[in-house]
C-alpha cells in the first residue's frame, strides 16, 4: 500500500478520499497574529471536511510548519506540507541563494528526515516559474527539484501560469518523471501566448501525452478564465482520453488586510471571489461542472482517484 506524508504523519493513499491538490493552508506568518490565523484556517478545514473534503495539499513551500501542526491537531483533516520554492522575489534571500546541490539536499531533508527542526515531513515539492521562459535561477531550482524527485520519488506540483511546456522539458532534462508532476494554473489565459483555446487545449494536450498532469483552479475566475473556456479545456482532453491527467482545486489563499479581515485572492478587484473557500469547490465549483455536462463519475475521477493515483505513482525512486 502506498503511503502519504501528512503532517500528523504518513497515511495510505487509500485514506485520501476527496483531496484539493492545489491549496494553501496559510500563506502569512504574522506572530502577532499567529491565535487568529491558526483558528481561521482551522474553520475553513472545519467547513471543507463538512463538505465532504478530506485531504489539503498545502503548496507554500516557506511556512511556519509548527502553525501547521497545530491547524492539523484541531482538525479532522489531512493537510500534506510541501517542500521546495515559490518564485524568486517572494524567497528569503537565504533559501533563494544556495547553491543547486544544497537546495536539492534541502528539498530530500523535509522529505524525508523533517522540516526545519521538527519530525514533520514534506509530502510534495512544489516550484513555479511565471513566464513562458524560466529565468536562470527557475532552471537551477526546477533541476535540483527533479533531482530531488530522483533521490527520494516524490511528486512535484509547478505553478505554471505560463511555459508549463518549457517547465516540462527542463524537468525531463534534469531527469524528472513527468507521471509524477502536475502543472498548474494553465487555464490563466494571460499565459497563453496569444494562443485560442483550441491552441491552448493542444498545447496542453501534449503535455498529457507526456505523462504530466494539469491542474484547474480557476473556478470563479471569469477575469482570468471565461467559464466556458475552462469548461472547454477540461472536456477536450477528457475526449482525448486524458481524463486521468485533470486535477482540480480551488488555490484558496488569504491574508488579513488592514482592517483585519482575512482577504481572499482577488477579493478587492472582484468582491464575489471572497467564497473562493476549500468548500467552495462542492458547494460552487462541482455543481458548475455538472451543469457544464461532466457527470459524477467524472468529478470523482477528478477529485478522489487522480489524487490517489498521483501520489501511488511517487515513491519509485
Ligand atoms: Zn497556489
Amino acid at each position: 500500500m502506498a503511503q502519504l506524508q501528512t503532517v500528523r504523519g504518513p497515511i495510505d493513499t487509500a485514506q485520501m478520499g476527496m483531496t484539493l491538490i492545489h491549496e494553501h493552508v496559510l500563506f502569512q506568518f504574522d506572530d502577532s497574529r499567529r491565535k487568529q490565523s491558526i483558528e481561521f484556517a482551522a474553520q475553513l478545514l472545519r467547513d471543507a471536511k463538512q463538505a465532504g473534503i478530506q485531504t489539503v495539499v498545502d503548496l507554500t513551500p516557506v511556512r511556519r510548519i509548527d502553525w501547521f501542526a497545530d491547524i492539523a491537531r484541531e482538525v479532522d483533516v489531512h493537510i500534506v506540507a510541501c517542500t521546495g520554492y515559490y518564485v524568486d522575489r517572494l524567497t528569503p534571500r537565504l533559501l533563494a541563494d544556495l547553491s543547486e546541490e544544497q537546495m536539492v539536499e534541502r528539498m530530500v531533508h523535509e522529505l524525508t528526515v523533517g522540516i526545519d527542526t521538527t519530525p514533520v515531513r514534506a509530502g510534495i515539492i512544489k516550484v513555479a516559474g511565471n513566464r513562458p521562459e524560466l529565468t536562470p535561477w527557475e532552471v537551477q531550482v526546477f533541476t535540483a527539484a527533479a533531482r530531488a524527485q530522483q533521490r527520494t520519488g516524490a511528486c512535484i506540483a509547478t505553478h505554471a501560469c505560463a511555459g508549463a511546456r518549457e517547465q516540462a522539458a527542463v524537468l525531463l532534462r534534469a531527469g524528472g518523471d513527468l507521471n509524477r508532476v502536475f502543472f498548474s494554473h494553465v487555464e490563466a489565459e494571460f499565459g497563453w501566448e496569444g494562443r485560442t483555446v483550441q491552441e491552448e487545449a493542444r498545447y496542453l494536450e501534449e503535455i498529457a501525452r507526456q505523462g504530466g498532469s494539469l491542474l484547474f483552479n480557476n473556478f470563479g475566475f471569469e477575469f482570468d478564465t471565461p467559464w466556458p473556456d475552462l469548461v472547454y479545456l477540461l472536456h477536450y482532453l477528457c475526449d482525448r482520453g486524458y481524463a486521468e491527467k485533470v486535477l482540480i482545486s480551488v488555490d484558496c489563499n488569504w491574508t488579513w488586510n488592514e482592517e483585519g479581515k482575512p482577504e481572499f485572492e482577488a477579493e478587492r478587484e472582484h468582491p464575489e471571489t471572497r467564497r473562493r473557500t476549500f468548500a467552495y469547490m462542492l458547494t460552487e465549483a462541482v455543481p458548475a461542472l455538472l451543469k457544464a455536462g461532466f457527470t459524477e463519475k467524472d468529478i470523482h475521477t477528478f477529485l478522489v482517484e487522480n489524487p490517489r493515483r498521483f501520489f501511488e505513482q511517487a515513491g519509485g525512486g
